[in-house]
C-alpha cells in the first residue's frame, strides 16, 4: 500500500447523511488520496467536497459488485462502507459479498462514523504500509486437484459402460 490510499466510499440511502458530515469533517484527509466510490454516495460526496472522485455504477445496479472486483484484484486499500442496520437494501446479497470480499482479501473495513475515525487517524495511513496478502495457494491448489481427479473419476466411469 502506497501513502497514497485508494478509498472506497459507499452508504446507503440513511446513510448519506452520515457520510457526507463525516467526510467534510474528514475533507483535508480525503483529498490527500484516490477516492473511489458507488454512483449516487460518489456525486454527493463530489458536490459536499468539491473533490474528483472515480464513480462506479449505483450500488443496487451493480456497484458494490465493482468495488468488490476492485479489492479482489487489489486496486483499493480501503473500504468506508455505511451500510444501513435498520432497512432491507434490494441488493443485500452483493452487500454481504462485498464485505466478504473485503475480508477475504484482508482490506480494512469500517461500516461507522467511529470506526472511519479510527481508521482514518491510524499511524498506519501516513505511511507506506503492506498489508498480510493472502495468496490462498494451499485452497487453490487443493480444489484443483480435487476437481481435477473427481474429473478423471467420472470419466473412468463412463468409459466403463
Ligand atoms: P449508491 O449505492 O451510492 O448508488 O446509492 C450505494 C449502495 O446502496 O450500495
Amino acid at each position: 500500500m502506497d501513502q497514497t490510499k485508494r478509498i472506497a466510499l459507499i452508504a446507503h440511502n440513511n446513510k448519506k447523511q452520515d457520510i457526507l458530515e463525516w467526510a467534510r469533517f474528514n475533507r483535508a484527509f480525503l483529498a490527500k488520496h484516490e477516492l473511489y466510490a458507488t454512483g449516487t454516495t460518489g456525486k454527493l460526496l463530489e458536490e459536499e467536497l468539491d473533490l474528483a472522485i472515480h464513480k462506479l455504477q449505483s450500488g443496487p445496479l451493480g456497484g458494490d459488485q465493482q468495488i468488490g472486483a476492485k479489492i479482489s484484484t487489489q486496486e483499493i486499500d480501503l473500504l468506508i462502507f455505511f451500510w444501513d442496520p435498520l432497512e432491507q437494501q434490494p441488493h443485500d446479497p452483493d452487500v454481504k459479498a462485498l464485505l466478504r470480499i473485503a475480508v477475504v482479501w484482508n482490506i480494512p473495513i469500517a461500516c461507522n462514523r467511529a470506526s472511519a475515525d479510527f481508521l482514518v487517524t491510524s499511524p498506519l495511513m501516513t505511511d507506506a504500509y503492506q498489508p498480510y496478502l493472502p495468496t490462498y495457494k494451499d485452497y487453490l491448489d487443493r480444489n484443483y486437484e480435487t476437481q481435477a481427479a473427481q474429473i478423471k473419476t467420472a470419466q473412468e466411469q463412463l468409459a466403463l459402460v
